[in-house]
């Protein structure tokens, strides 16, 4: 066994397997995977194995066409063929259209990426499947390269290939601790001696935690018992004369596929169980859970009414086994929050399909680090703190419970609310707000007209849409208040902060007192990495001269990692995180600065504090920090309060806005008005899969200002020319707005990808935000939108089509 190596892979299941192919695929052979017992001896053996191209968003989409193809190539391999039905084809079944027009969006969205799925009615299915009824059926999607795959042979030829090429694999060499050394690079002790390595992998499915334990972390991953059973010989099956495609049913929660002449069929049921909360009994290898049928029994009831030939056929195997689920049911792939050079590839629910995608995906963060798509919906910083056990608990058993019903817009499923909360939940709560959840937080949506509003779920605009544009209309011609809780806030102290962040952003970092700016920080490869205020706090009683860099609630691990990555040794720079301490109450509407005045001491006209200044002062008494900043265009404060005095500071606001008409708003308010401004989303339209010149940002890039992170690689392709650029569009429908995702057409071909979408209440304008290639970026230009299988006029118009002289906020 070798005593060092660049990277440790703990785990020898798909996900350890598939990292370790990949490694050596970017460049890296010096790398060892080490596995406690014999490979896929954990989960991975028993899978039912599926694989579908079937994704959520295009990064997910992407990576299973990587699997799929990688798998094709495995499977023709001459000299180690395995086992791999691709393209049997499958169906999702649906029973509502607004499932189908769901599919209908995802079809849309995969068409991006070069995926192309059916749309079928319930005829077609049935068509197609010979084993269903069209019983409570309206359609569904057709995935044309839909199959399954023998699960021990793909490891083993992963294992295989990266062995060629000079990696080593160790079986039955349980890693028992790991130390991390000064420099951040690791030791890996196992039963059989230690590895010092650079970078360590947890790659450990089920037992996650008990390796997590072993570097101090907890990751939100928790474990369900899961059951397929597989059938005798199903005469029909043989008489088909090929193979019958797979099946997944959100109806009535099972899934099927072939396997030998007869059927696979897994449930989700709604009794169903956690396993491994309270500890992994270490014997538990190569095993599974006892059979528990009566668990599925009020779930086949309507299976068999699917499937009718399932109440004729026996049952020969059981298979009982645990699968882990994540806090949102995405997989967590990439850098493991506050650790250095540890990765995790972990949370995997669907393994065997997205297993090959995956371990691309993180191999080449770890080479290189980034990836070829944006990676933010698997990566594993994306929920902060409370991402507790107990939480993931709930939330695994909610996802498990819908395992195949997408989320609509707007759903925020009940499991585990409230998470994170502030003073004025409750407040808000009483005075009807409907709460939005953002990384754990309840934010407040809309203001409902009654407890029992509940609009239906559905990608069309709501029954809140009247009401959103009357919140709007408040605070366009009176003012508005809202509160906008978990933004990342970061205070940055030291003589060097100002040379700190001039290195980490692309533009001029404002570093006079009292100023705020706005800037985007780029990653090695100069693609967008974040979008930051800075705010320049001169010294006070509270504290010495300081900036608070803000950014994305979601953003709180994932910059204060960029950050401290960055920082050098000799640099005179902290950073304290006070996301948690303080919230903002958003003051915004003409009349917002008198009603700022009327509950503060000082002057706050438009040449004492103009746009984008900062000043520490009170509202009432409540301390606070004042921020001229606009997200929704119209003139507006950011008011930033410790929570011990946020309620406080709620009230003296309410009751000075009483004069004014103030009303509350809610975040699809905002959502609308910064649509309407051309202001962007971080990892909705800020990705790092697009630099700032084409995500129309060229203004916040400063080339000449000196050396920058991403600055070489930026000027390099700038040199090479843009291949993207965002645009607004206005598009031609009044029922419902697109989403990201959707794609573009021109002559039949896709010309680019929508990222944010929503309507704009003061422009009257449905609006949409979208990359398109280059000679499409024109205004005026016209393309087609694929929305909802409809195809929509869509016109590319000048961005921030509300006040297009920023006129209104800068007064
Ligand atoms: C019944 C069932 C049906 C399924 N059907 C499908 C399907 O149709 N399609 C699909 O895509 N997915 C399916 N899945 C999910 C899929 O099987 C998993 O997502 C996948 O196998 C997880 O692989 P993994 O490598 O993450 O974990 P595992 O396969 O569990 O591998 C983890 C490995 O880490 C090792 N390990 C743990 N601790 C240590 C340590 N301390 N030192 C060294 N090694 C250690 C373990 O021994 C194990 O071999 C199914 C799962 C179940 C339970």
């Amino acid at each position: 066994m070798k005593s060092r190596t660049k990277v440790v892979v703990i785990g020898g299941g798909i996900a350890g397997c598939s990292t370790l192919y990949h490694l050596t695929q970017e460049g890296w052979s010096d790398v060892v995977l080490v596995e406690r017992n014999e490979l896929t001896s954990g989960t991975t053996w028993h899978s039912a194995a599926q694989v579908t191209n079937f994704g959520m968003n295009q990064t997910m989409v992407g990576l299973k066409s990587h699997s799929i193809k990688l798998y094709q190539e495995l499977a023709a391999d001459p000299d180690y063929p395995i086992n791999y039905h691709h393209g049997d084809g499958g169906i999702r079944l649906a029973n509502t259209e607004a499932q189908m027009q769901g599919y209908r969006h995802f079809a849309s969205m995969a068409r991006g990426m070069g995926v192309e799925f059916e749309i079928l009615d319930a005829a077609e299915c049935a068509r197609r499947h010979p084993l269903i009824t069209k019983d409570r059926l309206l359609g569904g999607l057709w995935d044309g390269q839909d199959g399954d795959i023998d699960p021990a042979q793909l490891c083993q030829a992963l294992a295989r290939r990266a062995r060629n090429v000079g990696a080593e694999v160790y079986r039955n060499t349980p890693v028992t601790a790991l130390t991390q050394h000064k420099d951040d690079t690791w030791r890996v002790h196992t039963e059989h001696g230690d590895i010092d390595c650079d970078i360590v992998v947890n790659a450990c499915g089920y037992r996650v935690n008990e390796v997590g334990a072993m570097m101090g972390v907890h990751h939100p991953v928790a474990s369900m018992e899961h059951q397929y059973f597989l059938t005798e010989p199903i005469k029909a099956i043989t008489d088909f004369g090929k193979r019958v495609p797979l099946l997944r049913c959100p109806i009535d929660d099972f899934y099927s596929r072939q396997e030998k002449q007869g059927l696979l069929v897994g449930f989700y049921e709604q009794g169903c169980k956690t396993w491994g909360l309270d500890g992994i009994d270490p014997n538990f290898v190569n095993a599974l859970c006892p059979d528990d049928l009566e668990r599925i029994l009020p779930v086949l009831e309507n299976v068999f009414k699917r499937m009718p030939v399932l109440q004729e056929v026996g049952i020969h195997t059981v298979v009982n086994g645990p699968i882990t689920y994540t806090i949102d049911g995405a997989p967590l792939v990439g850098p493991i929050p506050g650790k250095r050079n540890a990765f995790c590839i972990i949370g995997l629910r669907a393994g065997l399909g997205e297993g090959g995608g995956h371990g691309w995906l993180l191999a080449q963060q770890i080479v290189h680090g980034e990836a070829c798509y944006d990676t933010w919906v698997i990566d594993p910083r994306r929920f902060s703190g409370h991402a507790n056990v107990e939480l993931t608990a709930l939330k695994a058993i909610e996802d498990y419970q819908n395992e195949f019903r997408f989320h609509f817009p707007h759903e925020h499923r009940p499991a585990g609310r409230p998470a994170k909360t502030t003073p004025l939940t409750p407040i808000l709560d009483a005075l009807g707000a409907e709460f939005t959840v953002v990384n754990g937080w309840e934010r407040m949506d809309y203001v409902k007209p009654s407890p029992d509003f509940h609009p239906s779920l559905s990608f069309n605009f709501d029954e809140a849409f009247e009401l959103v544009a009357a919140e709007v209309r408040n605070l366009a011609e009176n003012v508005g208040l809202t509160e906008v809780n978990g933004f990342n806030r970061i205070e940055i102290t030291g003589a060097d902060r100002h040379s700190f962040l001039d290195r980490m952003f692309c533009g001029a970092v404002s570093k006079r007192e009292g100023r705020v700016g706005l800037g985007y920080l780029l990653n090695d490869y100069g693609m967008i990495k974040g979008e930051a205020t800075v705010a320049n706090l001169p010294a006070s009683d509270r504290g010495p001269a300081r900036v608070w860099y803000g950014s994305a609630a979601a953003s709180e691990f994932h910059d204060m990692d960029w950050l401290t990555k960055h920082l050098r040794p000799d640099e005179d720079v902290q950073l304290r995180s006070l996301t948690n301490d303080y919230t903002i109450l958003v003051l915004a509407g003409p009349k917002a600065r008198a009603v700022l005045s009327a509950c503060t001491r000082g002057n706050w006209s438009a040449v004492a504090f103009p746009w984008l200044s900062v000043r520490e002062c009170f509202i009432g008494y409540a301390p606070a920090v004042v921020m001229g900043i606009s997200f929704s265009g119209e003139l507006a404060y950011e008011i930033h309060v410790p929570n011990a005095s946020l309620y406080a500071a709620w009230l003296a606001l309410r009751k000075a806005g009483e004069a004014h008409g103030l009303k509350l708003f809610g975040a699809r308010a905002v959502e609308s008005m910064r649509m309407e401004k051309g202001f962007l989303h971080w990892k909705a339209d800020l990705l790092t899969e697009f630099d700032p010149f084409e995500t129309g940002l060229a203004r916040f890039v400063k080339l000449d200002k000196g050396d920058f992170i991403g600055k070489a690689a930026l000027v390099k392709r700038q040199a090479e020319g843009q291949r993207r650029q965002l645009v607004t569009l206005k598009i031609a429908a009044r029922h419902a707005p697109t989403r990201g995702g959707a794609s573009l057409m021109h002559e039949g071909a896709v010309v680019g990808t929508v990222t944010s979408a929503d309507w704009g209440h003061r422009t009257g304008l449905n609006l949409a935000y979208a990359y398109v290639q280059p000679a499409f970026c024109n205004i005026g230009t016209k393309v087609i939108l694929d929305m909802y299988g409809d195809l929509i006029a869509a016109e590319v118009i000048t961005p921030s089509p509300y006040d297009p002289s920023f006129s209104r906020m800068r007064s």
